[in-house]
């Protein structure tokens, strides 16, 4: 039998039913992998025990005919979504050691669904980052290297990069991911996997640790399109506990995915291409171009205008809903507490606030007050707010001239770990290509597409219109046939 963490989730659930092997068997072969990938940091704390409580429920409904659609299939979960009773931290000290005594709905639905927990995947610190190094439970390493035979030791990309990790090691067939702006597209593309951010509001929010509330979305990494649409399905749904949860029926999108996508317009924005990309970005790009129109799409140029103030336009807003969002941790509800003797309730709640928040963190707060602050409100998070309508504007104009958008996922493949710890600007350059679409809530998608000279993944990204995934997921099922993207790391940890 082969290895039976090459297999993804669909042929996991696929083999469960039909018997080739049992969950129990799918449960034990990734626990190990977990053990064994220990060096690369992808998790927080391991759950062995919740997947093989899972698996074995799994194996029972099969002998009663009974099987649910992720029965069998043993899943990672970023540690941004709230576990009943297994230690949720989003990777910050302030939150260590808090149990929650509720469970994310997203994580919550794909229990229900069947699948069970190989553990809480590391992540950057409340989700602030692009590189896993902000945290407070070390950096994740990528299981890629460079093929100069250097060995240098590169990041998976942030913030869902133990996510990213976890399934290109093959030591997870599929993950949750969370993306603000990029953190699930980013990572998908620097580790070679698929990953999809669905419209803003298909996913519930509840239990999962809030960063920026107006941006915050689950979505599926795993490694292909269609596990991504299986898991998609499952994490899906209206919920009474999220306001901005989007009361709609959730699509069939595994069942009607098709590749054919002849006479889909395929927008290219002109505002993409931007100064200092790396040359291989561009050729993977026309690449991209030319697989779309070999599956019969028409090409189009066109134009986003506002796409260059997207960058400044989020670094305004989600610090500003962060600092909002992270005021809840003063020391007294939730996990850790720092109270000099004698001290005042200020002193307990500065305390606590110095030590358990990493220096992203504290960056962002402070951007974000300031931003919020009476006298800069009007100037720049007012202003903010205006620009992001334009950028959604661009958007719903250039629906008139094509169906989805195809451009790059980041501006370069992945870079060493501590190359950008120190320039925070070239670290938020990074989701240049993410945040638009996180901007204007629309779905959108990685999906890798080749190596670069030096052996790494590239990604590219599609963007399609709110609330049409099936139509992200069928031109991203095209473009993944036509790439035949194999390429995996060569293990090592
Ligand atoms: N890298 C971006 C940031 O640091 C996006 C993070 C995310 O999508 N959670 O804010």
């Amino acid at each position: 039998m082969a290895n039976l963490t090459d297999l993804g989730v669909a042929a996991i659930r696929d083999g469960v039913r039909e018997g080739t092997f049992s969950a129990r068997e799918v449960a034990d072969a990734f626990i190990s992998a977990v053990t064994k990938a220990k060096g690369l940091n992808a998790f927080i704390v391991e759950t062995p025990d919740h997947a093989i409580a899972a698996a074995e429920e799994a194996d029972r409904e099969r002998k009663h005919g009974n099987l649910r659609p992720l029965s069998g299939v043993p899943l990672g979960i970023k540690d941004l979504f709230a576990t009943k009773g297994i230690q949720t931290t989003a990777a910050s000290g302030i939150l260590e050691g808090f149990e929650p005594a509720y469970e994310s709905t997203v994580s919550g639905k794909l229990f229900a669904a069947g699948a069970g927990m190989l553990g809480k995947l590391n992540m950057d610190q409340f989700a602030m980052g692009s590189s896993n190094e902000t945290s407070a439970f070390g950096n994740v390493l990528s299981p890629w290297r460079r093929n100069d035979g250097g060995n240098a030791a590169l990041t998976p990309g942030g913030s869902s990069g133990g996510s990213a990790a976890a399934v290109a090691a093959r030591v997870a067939p599929g993950v949750t991911g969370t993306d603000t702006g990029g953190s699930i597209r980013q990572p998908a593309a620097f580790v070679g996997i698929t990953g999809v951010k669905p419209t803003y509001g298909r996913c519930s929010r509840y239990g999962m640790v809030a960063f920026a509330s107006s941006l915050d979305q689950a979505g599926p990494m795993a490694r292909d399109v269609r596990d991504c649409a299986i898991m998609l399905e499952a994490m899906s749904g209206f919920d009474p506990k999220d306001s901005t949860s989007l009361d709609l029926p959730v699509p069939k999108w595994e069942a009607n995915l098709s590749s054919d996508i002849r006479g889909r317009r395929i927008g290219i924005p002109k505002e993409y291409r931007i100064d200092g990309v790396p040359a291989e970005i561009d050729a993977v790009w026309e690449q991209g171009i030319a697989w779309m129109r070999d599956a019969g799409a028409e090409i189009v140029e066109v134009s986003l205008p506002h796409t260059r103030y997207a960058l400044p336009t989020y670094y305004i807003i989600a610090p500003a809903e962060a600092s909002s969002n992270l005021a809840r941790y003063d020391g007294v509800r939730y996990g850790q507490r720092r109270a000099p003797e004698n001290g005042s309730l200020d002193a307990m709640y500065e305390a606590t606030r110095a030590a358990g928040f990493g220096p992203e963190v504290k960056r962002r707060i402070m951007i974000g007050t300031y931003v919020l602050s009476a006298g800069f409100y009007d100037a720049y998070f007012n202003q903010a707010q205006k620009v992001r309508a334009l950028i959604a504007r661009d958007f719903e104009r250039v629906w008139a001239e094509c169906d989805l958008l195809l451009t790059p996922t980041t501006p370069s493949a992945a870079f060493g770990l501590g190359e950008k710890m120190d320039d925070p600007l070239a670290m938020y350059l990074n989701d240049v290509f993410a945040v638009p679409a996180s901007l204007a809530g629309l779905p959108a998608m990685s999906v890798p597409a080749g190596l670069d000279a030096q052996g790494l993944p590239l990604g590219l990204q599609l963007i399609g219109k709110a609330l049409d995934e099936q139509g992200l997921l069928n031109a991203g099922l095209a473009f993944e046939e036509r790439a035949g993207f194999k390429a995996r790391p060569e293990a090592w940890w």
